[in-house]
């Protein structure tokens, strides 16, 4: 009987309800550190190579343990970026104050080593040639997505037409511009929430807003849905999808983080 791990932040992994797939066999890895390389103010890759080969899905992510500082090492989830068979594997990684995580991978060099647990994940990639898809992500959500369309799963299955939407604040944010611009297979569009930069070449608005736009000329029922970041997006994109007819099976999500409420929102709670 196949069962379902499920990361908990509390809890690490653990055997969760029945699922769809089967995480088949995550291991344990010594990795080393190749490159790191600043992405965007807030964004950097990190490149690296691990002791033995590291069998993914595009869309699985590596839980990396965080050595202790005070008290238990942690552990922290990533998206691979880079796609399947191809070395070094790559993680996309924001910066988050004072994080402890994103700022132990950002203070890794070349060389350096650091331990995961992997491969982790259900958020694959789901080939329906007789479907179009649509990827929506926020900031480094787009991690997965990258893996999957870069796969070769995704050049020799592709959707009828693929959207790849990203979600960030201006045109300094915007990630893996060069990858996607000129995809054969898809069509690029990044949602920028403030009017900065290059403002006239990308979508002026949210993700949301994007998707409202579409209406009219969308085959919703006819679509497979791809949602990963932050997760008020995905709530929203979510309930925009549900008031469109759209099956929820056609809806495969990543939820990395949702939004601490002010604390005078959480001392009503
Ligand atoms: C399955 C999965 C895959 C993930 N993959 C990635 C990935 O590829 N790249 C990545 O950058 N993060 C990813 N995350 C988030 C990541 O695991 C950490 O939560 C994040 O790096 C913050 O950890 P920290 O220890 O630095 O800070 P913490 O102290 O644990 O987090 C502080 C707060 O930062 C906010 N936050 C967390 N992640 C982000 C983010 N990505 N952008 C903006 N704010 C955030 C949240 O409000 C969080 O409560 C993923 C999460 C999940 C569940």
């Amino acid at each position: 009987m196949a069962f379902r791990r499920e990361y908990s932040r509390e809890l690490g992994y653990g055997i969760g309800q029945k699922g769809k797939e089967t995480v088949e066999k995550s291991d344990h890895f010594k990795c080393k550190v190749i490159e790191s390389n600043p992405l965007t103010p807030n964004v950097f890759e990190l490149k690296f190579a691990p002791d033995r080969p590291l069998d993914f899905k595009a869309g699985q992510y590596v839980s990396v343990i965080v050595p202790a500082v005070d008290g238990k090492p942690l552990r922290r989830p990533y998206s691979i970026a880079s796609a399947p068979g191809v070395s070094p594997i790559e993680l996309c990684i924001q910066k988050v104050e004072k994080g402890p995580g994103s700022n132990y991978l950002a203070g890794l060099k070349p060389g350096d080593t650091f331990e995961c647990v992997a491969p982790y994940g259900y958020l694959t990639y789901h080939p329906r040639p007789d479907k179009h898809a649509v990827f929506i992500s926020t900031g480094t959500g787009i991690a997965p997505f990258r893996s999957m369309v870069l796969s070769e799963e995704f050049r020799k299955s592709p959707p009828l037409s693929t959207l790849f939407c990203l979600g960030v604040r201006t045109d300094h944010d915007v990630l893996y511009e060069t990858d996607f611009i000129s995809h054969p297979l898809l069509k690029w569009i990044p949602c920028l929430t403030q009017s900065v930069g290059r403002v006239s070449e990308f979508f002026k608005g949210r993700v949301t807003a994007f998707l409202e736009s579409q209406h009219s000329q969308f085959a919703w029922s006819e679509t497979e849905f791809y949602l990963c970041g932050n997760g008020a997006m995905i709530d929203d994109v979510r309930k925009f999808l549900k008031g469109n007819g759209v099956d929820r099976k056609a809806i495969h999500v990543e939820v990395y983080f949702r939004p601490e409420a002010p604390p005078e929102q959480a001392a009503v709670k």
